[in-house]
């Protein structure tokens, strides 16, 4: 393995001050970071896709770990500590220069299967899930998400019905993947610390039920929890056909949103898909 130089000297030798406007909180311990690439099946060999890189702290341990990884970096001055990193792992690493909510992500991975792993700047992680959740192509080209996001996120993510977390998301990353809270991260380990407690979500996708529209999920969810605190039949009341379809389904129109499981909603969107 090469022998890299601590990540708060290499920071320092670039003068690389956290920006907030980017969302910038880094990761130094190199053992946490260690235990971050080992949440998905050996990388050894496996491509990886990683949104900000930062100075490279998990992109390290995914180098370590044998990874190839292509990594997208809004931040410029990062540029150069990435480049060290690339010379230090030759063959492993690409860099691209960019907004990752800009790009298309499977043309950047060349079309080929890919995991992604990130600690996510926080003013866009939730966007970039709902975008890698949202594919009309399933399975996805990505084969598992192994995501930092604030704690009280992560928790809506992997919440079951029945609870105030449980909503849209919860729907989204459970109604054709399994998702699952990987670790618990203190907010003491990250520079600066954020406000908040994070935590690690792991993503692999499922297979995609049948007879059910994405679109029309989505519909019904929007609905559903636009106004969670009322009964289905005055929420979905101005959704056609939700109200026969939760007749069909067996769905009582008393219950509100948050009682109503991952299944019921699938089979609620496939009588109306
Ligand atoms: N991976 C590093 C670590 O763990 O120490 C840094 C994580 S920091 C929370 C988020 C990183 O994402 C920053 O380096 C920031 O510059 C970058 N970033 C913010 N918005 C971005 C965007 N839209 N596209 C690509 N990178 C972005």
């Amino acid at each position: 393995m090469p022998d890299l130089p601590p990540l708060r000297e290499v920071i320092a030798r670039h003068g690389l001050s956290a920006s907030k406007k980017l969302g910038q909180n880094f990761l130094f311990d190199e053992q946490l970071l260690d235990r971050i690439a080992a949440i998905p099946e050996s990388l050894a060999g496996e491509s990886v896709l990683e949104i900000g890189p930062g100075p490279g702290g998990l992109t390290r341990a995914m180098l370590r770990a044998g990874a190839i990884v292509t990594a997208v970096e809004m931040d410029e001055r990062c540029l150069p500590v990435l480049a060290e990193l690339d010379e230090a792992f030759p063959g492993q690493l690409t860099v691209i220069h960019g907004d990752a909510m800009k790009l298309d992500h499977d043309s950047i991975m060349s079309g080929k299967p890919f995991h992604i792993l990130s600690n996510l700047p926080y003013n866009v992680g939730t966007a970039l899930f709902v975008k890698w959740q949202s594919g009309d192509k399933w399975p996805p080209l990505w084969c598992s998400l192994t995501l930092m996001f604030q704690q009280e996120v992560a928790q809506r993510i992997v919440a079951p019905a029945g609870g105030s977390a449980f909503g849209r998301l919860a729907v989204l990353a459970q109604w054709r993947s399994k998702a699952s809270l990987a670790m618990k991260v203190h907010r003491s380990a990250f520079t600066p610390p954020p406000k908040v407690m994070s935590a690690i979500v792991h993503v692999t996708p499922d297979a995609e039920p049948e007879g059910v529209s994405p679109r029309v999920l989505e519909r019904l969810t929007e609905a559903a929890f636009g106004q969670r605190r009322k009964m289905l039949r005055q929420s979905l009341k101005g959704m056609p056909g939700a109200l026969a379809a939760l007749d069909a389904v067996g769905i009582d129109p008393t219950r509100r949103a948050e009682t109503v499981s991952v299944d019921e909603f699938v089979a609620l969107a496939r009588a109306l898909s």
